[in-house]
């Protein structure tokens, strides 16, 4: 097998002053080795309304799991967002939103309109009886709005529960009632490319599917202005609530632990868990983890392309950002409409400086080749990062010399729903780069590899990934089910909380996350992630995508089976068929040589844009009857497809 340290490392960035990779190494090992002292040192970057005395009390235990951060402390997240920026940026940006048709003007939000915004919303809420504790669903199209109700139950203590504005009425449903929340936030419709979704129809649906909550109020942002249903009394229009408004709403003094938002997780493995955070530890570690991997300084533009319907969206669009009074650009539409050069066409429209985004994004671009970044300089790009799966070297390689002409450095960073946010991370200016690797812990993180029988490996290994300790942002519960929450994470291994990812770690420590356990091959006795495989097919001219997985074979015990879809000017044939697997011989070996190739015309996957390999293992070993929850699904037809080839294949 390819070893992962056989990638070239990359020239180190140098863009901050004083920094290396040994000034990092000292604030980590400050992190690790003087845990307490280093978090109360980051923490005086938040505000508290009361001070905390103790910084730390969790245990990994699963008979005494207990995981709290500056539990005697007192903030409102809110007031470190917005208020606290007012007095000497009020007049920045915080907020630039180019809307889906780029015909149609943008909005430039500063601080203190955010502030209006923000504070009127929350009377509103307020005034439909909403009170701290209170679970607010929003189910929201990318526009401003939509942040501005986030924050608004922020400001009043109300968690807050995004649902993506691309699920059916049905998830909508399940999680509207999960909540048991009385209030939920729309828009009329949303708009993606050339598409609307009819969000306050699908409202309409959920709320008749719900049966443990009665919902009393929804609210509705007219963002197309089609003409919807209404129902008097229970459907409030945002504008007219919100004028009459009172410009100042006093926020909320919450207790560090008390839970700030639940969010379902993406669905990859199985039916979501709705992941409770909590608001100081949240606070401070994105605050600190945005400015540190961002390497943000004040008045520069960032863009991340993530829904808020996902944590990405959560940190890394709103409660990140704001902290640091961020400029940030917020995006309704898809990255290539109506030209595939859309995304390269924002980024050039307001100069954006820092750009993350996902591999699934990534691919696509690539896909389309120099269409995708045609008459665009991107010359205002300084630092890219991507999140949400492995990034195959291959589109590493595209991002790093065709978006980021050579000149910025790259931060692949690892984190997931639960973690709060991100883990494993390049640190800009101090980390070597490898091409595939989310490189080293960031500050506070330990990680640990472990084998299957729960042993922790040293030095260069493969095995399941592991964190040792807890961590300011780390989920709290699962909400609803705490036992679940012990029993997904904390009942594999003993004293740690497991994160379902494989690994392997380097000679240099880096990580290089392979994919999901479950997703794990093991051929002929030799254990293989999908991760590589996928991403030496990637690296073939022909292939678009390709997703891995294992079939039942009575001697090798399990089979390479691959979905693979092909560049648009490529044809599947027999030859390319051989050529593929030969292809993989030789980058790899001949132990990762796929046994049996499907030319798929699409993949299943989330709404988030990864891949579902329960899916696709379970169509290769003709067990199309157990395909399991399906429900967050992008395009569920890609599914029948797959199994009409199937049977063609056979
Ligand atoms: P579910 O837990 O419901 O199956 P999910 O795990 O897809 O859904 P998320 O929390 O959005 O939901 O995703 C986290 C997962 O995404 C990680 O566990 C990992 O598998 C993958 N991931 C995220 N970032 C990276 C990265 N930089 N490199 C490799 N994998 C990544
Ligand atoms: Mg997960």
């Amino acid at each position: 097998m390819t070893e992962p340290s056989s990638y070239p490392v990359m020239d180190v960035y140098r863009q901050r002053e004083a920094t290396d990779l040994s000034h990092y190494q000292q604030q980590y090992d400050e992190s690790i080795n003087n845990s307490d002292a280093f978090w109360r040192q980051k923490a005086q970057r938040i505000e508290w309304t009361k001070p905390f005395t103790e910084v730390e009390n969790s245990s990994f235990d699963r008979d005494n799991l207990h995981i709290r951060w500056f539990e005697d402390g007192e903030l409102n997240i809110t007031s470190n967002c917005i208020d606290r920026h007012l007095d000497k940026h009020g007049d920045n940006t915080a907020f630039i939103f180019e809307p889906n048709n780029p015909d149609d003007s943008n909005r430039v939000i500063s601080y203190k309109e955010l502030y209006r915004h923000v504070c009127q919303m929350a009377n509103a809420l307020k005034s439909r009886g909403v009170k701290k504790g209170d679970v607010v669903t929003l189910y929201m199209p990318m526009i401003p709005e939509a942040i501005f109700a986030m924050l608004a139950c922020a400001r009043i203590g109300a968690p807050h529960s995004v649902v993506f504005g691309g699920f059916s009425p049905e998830a909508l449903a399940d999680r509207i009632d999960n909540g048991q929340s009385k209030v939920v936030i729309t828009a009329d419709e949303g708009r993606r490319g050339s598409k609307t979704i009819p969000l306050k129809d699908n409202v309409d649906v959920a709320i008749q599917h719900c049966h443990s909550t009665r919902v009393d109020t929804v609210i509705v942002v007219a963002n197309t202005g089609a003409e919807i249903t209404w129902v008097d009394g229970r459907d409030v229009d945002y504008t007219e609530i919100t004028d009459e408004q009172a410009v100042d709403c006093e926020p909320v003094s919450v207790n560090a632990e008390d839970p700030l938002f639940i969010l379902y997780t993406s669905g990859s493995t199985g039916k979501p868990k709705g992941v409770v955070h909590t608001t100081g530890g949240y606070s401070v570690y994105n605050s600190l983890a945005f400015e540190e991997i961002f390497d943000y300084h004040r008045g520069e533009t960032y863009w991340c392309t993530a829904d808020i319907g996902w944590i990405t969206g959560h940190s890394y669009v709103v409660y990140g950002p704001l902290l640091n009074g961020a400029t940030s650009v917020i995006y309704e539409g898809m990255p290539n409409w109506p030209t595939a050069n859309r995304a390269a066409t924002i980024v050039d429209k307001y100069n954006v400086d820092i750009l993350y985004t996902a591999p699934t994004a990534i691919r696509a671009m690539m896909a389309d080749g120099d269409k995708s970044i045609e008459n665009c300089s991107l010359s205002s790009l300084r630092l890219l990062g991507t999140v949400g799966e492995p990034i195959n070297p291959e589109a590493w390689r595209w991002l790093h010399s065709e978006v980021g002409k050579n000149n910025c450095p790259i931060v692949d960073t690892w984190w997931q729903t639960e973690t709060g946010g991100i883990m494993l991370t390049p640190l800009p200016g101090a980390t070597a780069l490898k091409p595939g690797s989310a490189t080293l812990p960031f500050f506070g993180i330990q990680p640990e590899v472990l084998d299957a029988d729960g042993t922790v490996l040293n030095g260069p290994c493969s095995g399941g990934l592991c964190i040792a300790k807890s961590w300011p942002a780390q989920a709290r519960t699962i909400f609803g089910d705490h036992q679940r929450f012990i029993d997904t994470y904390f009942s594999s291994y003993d004293g740690y909380y497991f994160t379902s990812d494989g690994c392997n770690r380097d000679e240099d420590g880096y990580y290089w996350i392979t994919g999901r356990v479950d997703d794990v091959l093991n051929v002929a006795g030799h254990r293989m992630g999908t991760a590589e495989i996928e991403s030496a097919l990637v690296a073939h001219h022909a292939v678009t995508e390709a997703a891995v997985v294992g079939k039942p074979h009575a001697i090798k015990g399990e089979a390479i089976y691959v979905y693979v879809s092909l560049n648009s000017d490529t044809e599947a044939s027999p030859a390319l068929e051989k050529e593929l697997k030969n292809w993989v011989r030789q980058e790899i070996g001949a132990i990762a040589s796929p046994d049996t190739i499907q030319f798929a015309n699409g993949l299943p996957k989330t709404r988030s844009g990864k891949i579902m390999r329960r899916i696709l293992r379970k169509i290769a070993s003709d067990e199309c009857d157990q395909l399991g929850d399906t429900s967050t699904l992008a395009d569920p037809t890609v599914v029948d497809q797959l199994i009409e080839q199937r049977q063609m294949i056979k």
